[in-house]
């Protein structure tokens, strides 16, 4: 085993400073020539030797090739090796960062993080984003993994060190142009609506006023026109409330859910008798979520369910929460035509259909499904064809 050892600091301060960065210098040409397979490093605790299996040689020379940073560190955070990438990063010479510590590369808040991040790293790895600071005073972001390791009794850690500028830079470009889309489909939704309501609305003196002076296939054409602006209509309104979901900021704070679920029933003569039964049950835990959007989840599986019924039979539905460890799952039970297994998926994507002679316009599930993402909650159905369904979603709960 070829080992070099560092220099002693029984010499006068700056002779021995000197030859000590001396030694290290021709130690990291060594090292990085695959020369040398062990490292004595002097510390307050006496001689430590790290080992560099020569076999390893292919790994470092990988090392140097690679667009990140990379770090070996003991446990006590001295810098054993890093690679010429991380040097640029740091904009330090190498033979300064090996033997020293991270700290500088780090503001103070960042520092601790990045220690805690080391804490948790374990042979399993960790990961984390942080800013780092390069002697000169520049920054980066960058995301830092850390994996702990033990070789021959001696333990530490492998870090990388990835710049994400790039990264991140497209993605703010991403969110940027994606916020300018969103922008764009609303307005253009919005401003289709006033052309449309014209339509309806002329429609509809044309069938009052001009009745008996059109005939009778006429009459059924004025029909199919105000029949078409009602479902386009209600298509604009459902886009509108879907691009309102992902553009709206969504605040959650402890709702009621058994409140929402009543004044909804409440509000809505086709969830009451004589046109239908929803029975909510009484315990309902708080729950984390937005008021709004909880009322638009709940109105929709409550008025799909109340609507795919076969026609003359009396849409029941039964709504209970069941508590499932930090989370309360609401069902939402009817007896209405079912869906196909194959499509329990399906039907949450946009203008999926399945059940053609029943009004809708295919994004309702849709819309479920994106606001109860953005409450951190989850949405699903059991169901079969003919034995009606059971939608849930799930939200967290307050405890
Ligand atoms: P819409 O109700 O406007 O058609 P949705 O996105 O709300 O659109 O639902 C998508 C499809 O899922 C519906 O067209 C229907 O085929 C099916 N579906 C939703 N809820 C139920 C239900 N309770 N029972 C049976 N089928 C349902």
């Amino acid at each position: 085993m070829h080992m070099k050892g560092t220099a002693t600091s029984q010499q006068p301060p700056a002779q021995g400073l000197k030859a000590r960065l001396d030694e290290a210098e021709a130690t990291l040409r060594a090292i990085y020539r695959g020369e040398v397979d062990a490292l004595v490093v002097h510390g307050p605790e006496g001689e430590q030797v790290y080992t560099l299996k020569g076999a390893e040689t292919p790994y470092r020379l990988l090392l140097e090739a690679m667009n990140e940073g990379a770090l070996t560190t003991s446990t006590d955070g001295t810098i054993l090796y890093c690679n010429t990438r991380f040097a640029a990063m740091a904009r330090r010479p190498m033979e300064q960062i090996v033997g020293s510590t991270c700290r500088p590369y780090f503001a103070t808040e960042d520092y601790a993080a990045f220690q805690k991040l080391l804490k948790k790293a374990g042979a399993e790895g960790a990961k984390g984003e942080f800013v780092f600071k390069a002697v000169d005073g520049s920054s980066l972001p960058v995301e830092v993994s850390a994996r702990g390791f033990e070789l021959d009794g001696m333990e530490g850690f492998s870090i990388l060190v990835s710049d994400v500028t790039e990264l991140k830079r497209s993605s703010a470009k991403l969110q940027e142009v994606v916020g300018e889309l969103e922008h764009f489909s609303y307005t253009i939704t919005h401003d289709m609506r006033a052309p449309l309501r014209a339509m309806k609305g002329f429609g509809e003196l044309l069938q009052r006023h001009y009745q008996d002076r059109v005939d009778g296939e006429g009459l059924d054409f004025i029909r199919r026109i105000i029949e078409s602006a009602g479902r386009m209509d209600n298509l604009i309104t459902d886009a509108l409330n879907y691009t309102r979901v992902l553009r709206q900021q969504m605040d959650l704070k402890p709702v009621n859910a058994a409140g929402v679920l009543r004044s909804i029933v409440e509000s809505y003569p086709q969830f009451q008798p004589p046109r239908a039964e929803v029975r909510i049950e009484n315990d309902f835990p708080l729950v984390l979520a937005n008021e709004a959007g909880m009322t638009q989840c709940f109105s929709n599986i409550l008025g799909n369910a109340v609507k795919f019924v076969e026609p003359n039979k009396l849409p029941r539905v039964h709504v209970w929460a069941e508590t499932r460890d930090h989370a309360v799952r609401f069902w939402f039970e009817d007896n209405g035509i079912g869906i196909p297994k194959r499509y329990h998926d399906l039907i949450f994507v946009m203008f999926q259909r399945l059940s053609k002679g029943y009004e809708g316009t295919g994004i309702g599930l849709a819309l479920v499904r994106k606001t109860v993402e953005r409450m951190k909650g989850k949405v699903g159905v059991e169901s079969e064809v003919g034995q009606g369904s059971r939608f849930w979603i799930e939200l967290q709960r307050c405890d």
